[in-house]
């Protein structure tokens, strides 16, 4: 890492403490789970949800899992569906991760759900992650800790290895004890749905929820885990590289060049605060009455490849293989 390493302490009192202040003051703290460590921020903070991915080096967003101290906060966020709740009493805390529907009023972040209706939760069964969640008192957006592309990370030196000074403290908690990822599992219907495979076997969910339907079990070619996540798209495919709307077009704007009056994704031409302003005002501008969005043209570089790529599967939805790239 050309700028330093983070700064890698023991997850003591104290220091689980300052990595929570750390966490309420918008910066990103990495810390142990029982699946991986995770490279988490405010859930609810837009820009430090937005710094997670520039650090991930990720060319495109995924929705990330939000991170809860208890079972009973979920619904703050999302609605507790049947289904749900009787996987989230079985497992939670623990190795599984529940998408269900977000609440009209939730105050996660839209970029932390990619957009999507749903919010992935998951309750993680680990003693520091615990009192992180409990002293941050909010809910934590986290990846797993690794930079795209390179394996995840299953103790605190990988994650120093990989990331540099963007990264404000690494908690130290030893290595983690499952070494997997979470199971995810897509709750918002009556029928449980297998999105990733993960801590919490097939079986074991089975025999709590009684059935199960796996992606390939669907019909059509086999999936992938993570290809059953529907992207978000506003309803009408936006024009891309407009310098202007035509008629019937309502612009969204980026940079000093744009027009005055225009929803701008970033007045200044910040790559980080467009892609904390992208979700939202896709949605603000989606409306049933006004015509096709168009956006102006975006930077190819930093976050602003992964906000492209969003734009241009939107723009072209038919080839939206919707494929997971972790
Ligand atoms: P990671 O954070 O790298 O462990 O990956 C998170 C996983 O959760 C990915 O496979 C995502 O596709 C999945 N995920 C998170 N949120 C949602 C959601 N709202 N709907 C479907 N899948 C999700
Ligand atoms: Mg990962």
């Amino acid at each position: 890492m050309a700028d330093g390493q983070p700064c890698r302490t023991e997850a003591t009192d104290a220091n689980i403490e300052r990595a929570g202040a750390l966490i309420r003051e918008g910066r990103l703290v990495a810390f142990p789970t029982e699946t991986v460590y995770g490279l988490g921020a405010d859930a609810t903070d837009d820009d430090a949800v937005a710094a997670i991915f520039a650090a991930k080096g990720r060319p495109h967003f995924n929705p990330l899992i939000v991170h809860l101290a208890e079972p009973t906060q979920a619904e703050r966020y999302v609605h507790m569906t049947e289904a749900g709740r009787l996987l989230a009493r079985a497992f939670w805390p623990g190795g599984l991760t529940l998408v269900l529907p977000r609440r009209m009023d939730s105050t996660v972040s839209l970029l932390a759900s990619a957009g999507l209706d749903t919010i992935a939760i998951r309750v993680p069964a680990h003693d520091v992650a615990h009192r992180l969640l409990v002293a941050a008192d909010r809910p934590v957006a986290a990846p797993s800790a690794n930079r795209s592309g390179s394996v995840t990370a299953t103790t605190a030196a990988h994650v120093v290895e990989s990331f540099g000074i963007e990264v404000a403290l690494v908690l130290d908690g030893g290595p983690c004890r499952i070494g997997l990822e979470s199971t995810v599992v897509d709750v918002t219907g009556d029928i449980p749905i297998l999105l990733r495979p993960g801590a919490i076997t097939a079986e074991a969910l089975m025999a709590v929820a009684g059935h199960l339907a796996a992606p390939e079990g669907l019909g059509g070619p086999l999936r992938s885990p993570g290809m059953l996540e529907r992207h978000y798209a506003p309803s009408k495919p936006p024009r891309l590289n407009a310098v202007k709307a035509e008629a019937g077009e309502t612009l969204l704007a980026f940079g000093t060049n744009a027009p005055k009056g225009a929803l701008n994704l970033s007045p200044s031409g910040d790559l980080r605060e467009a892609a904390a302003n992208l979700f939202a005002m896709l949605r603000a501008l989606d409306q049933p009455s006004s015509g096709r969005i168009a956006v102006m043209s975006i930077p190819e570089e930093g976050l602003g490849r992964a906000i492209n790529d969003r734009l241009r599967r939107a723009a072209t939805p038919a080839v939206d293989t919707n494929r997971e790239r972790r």
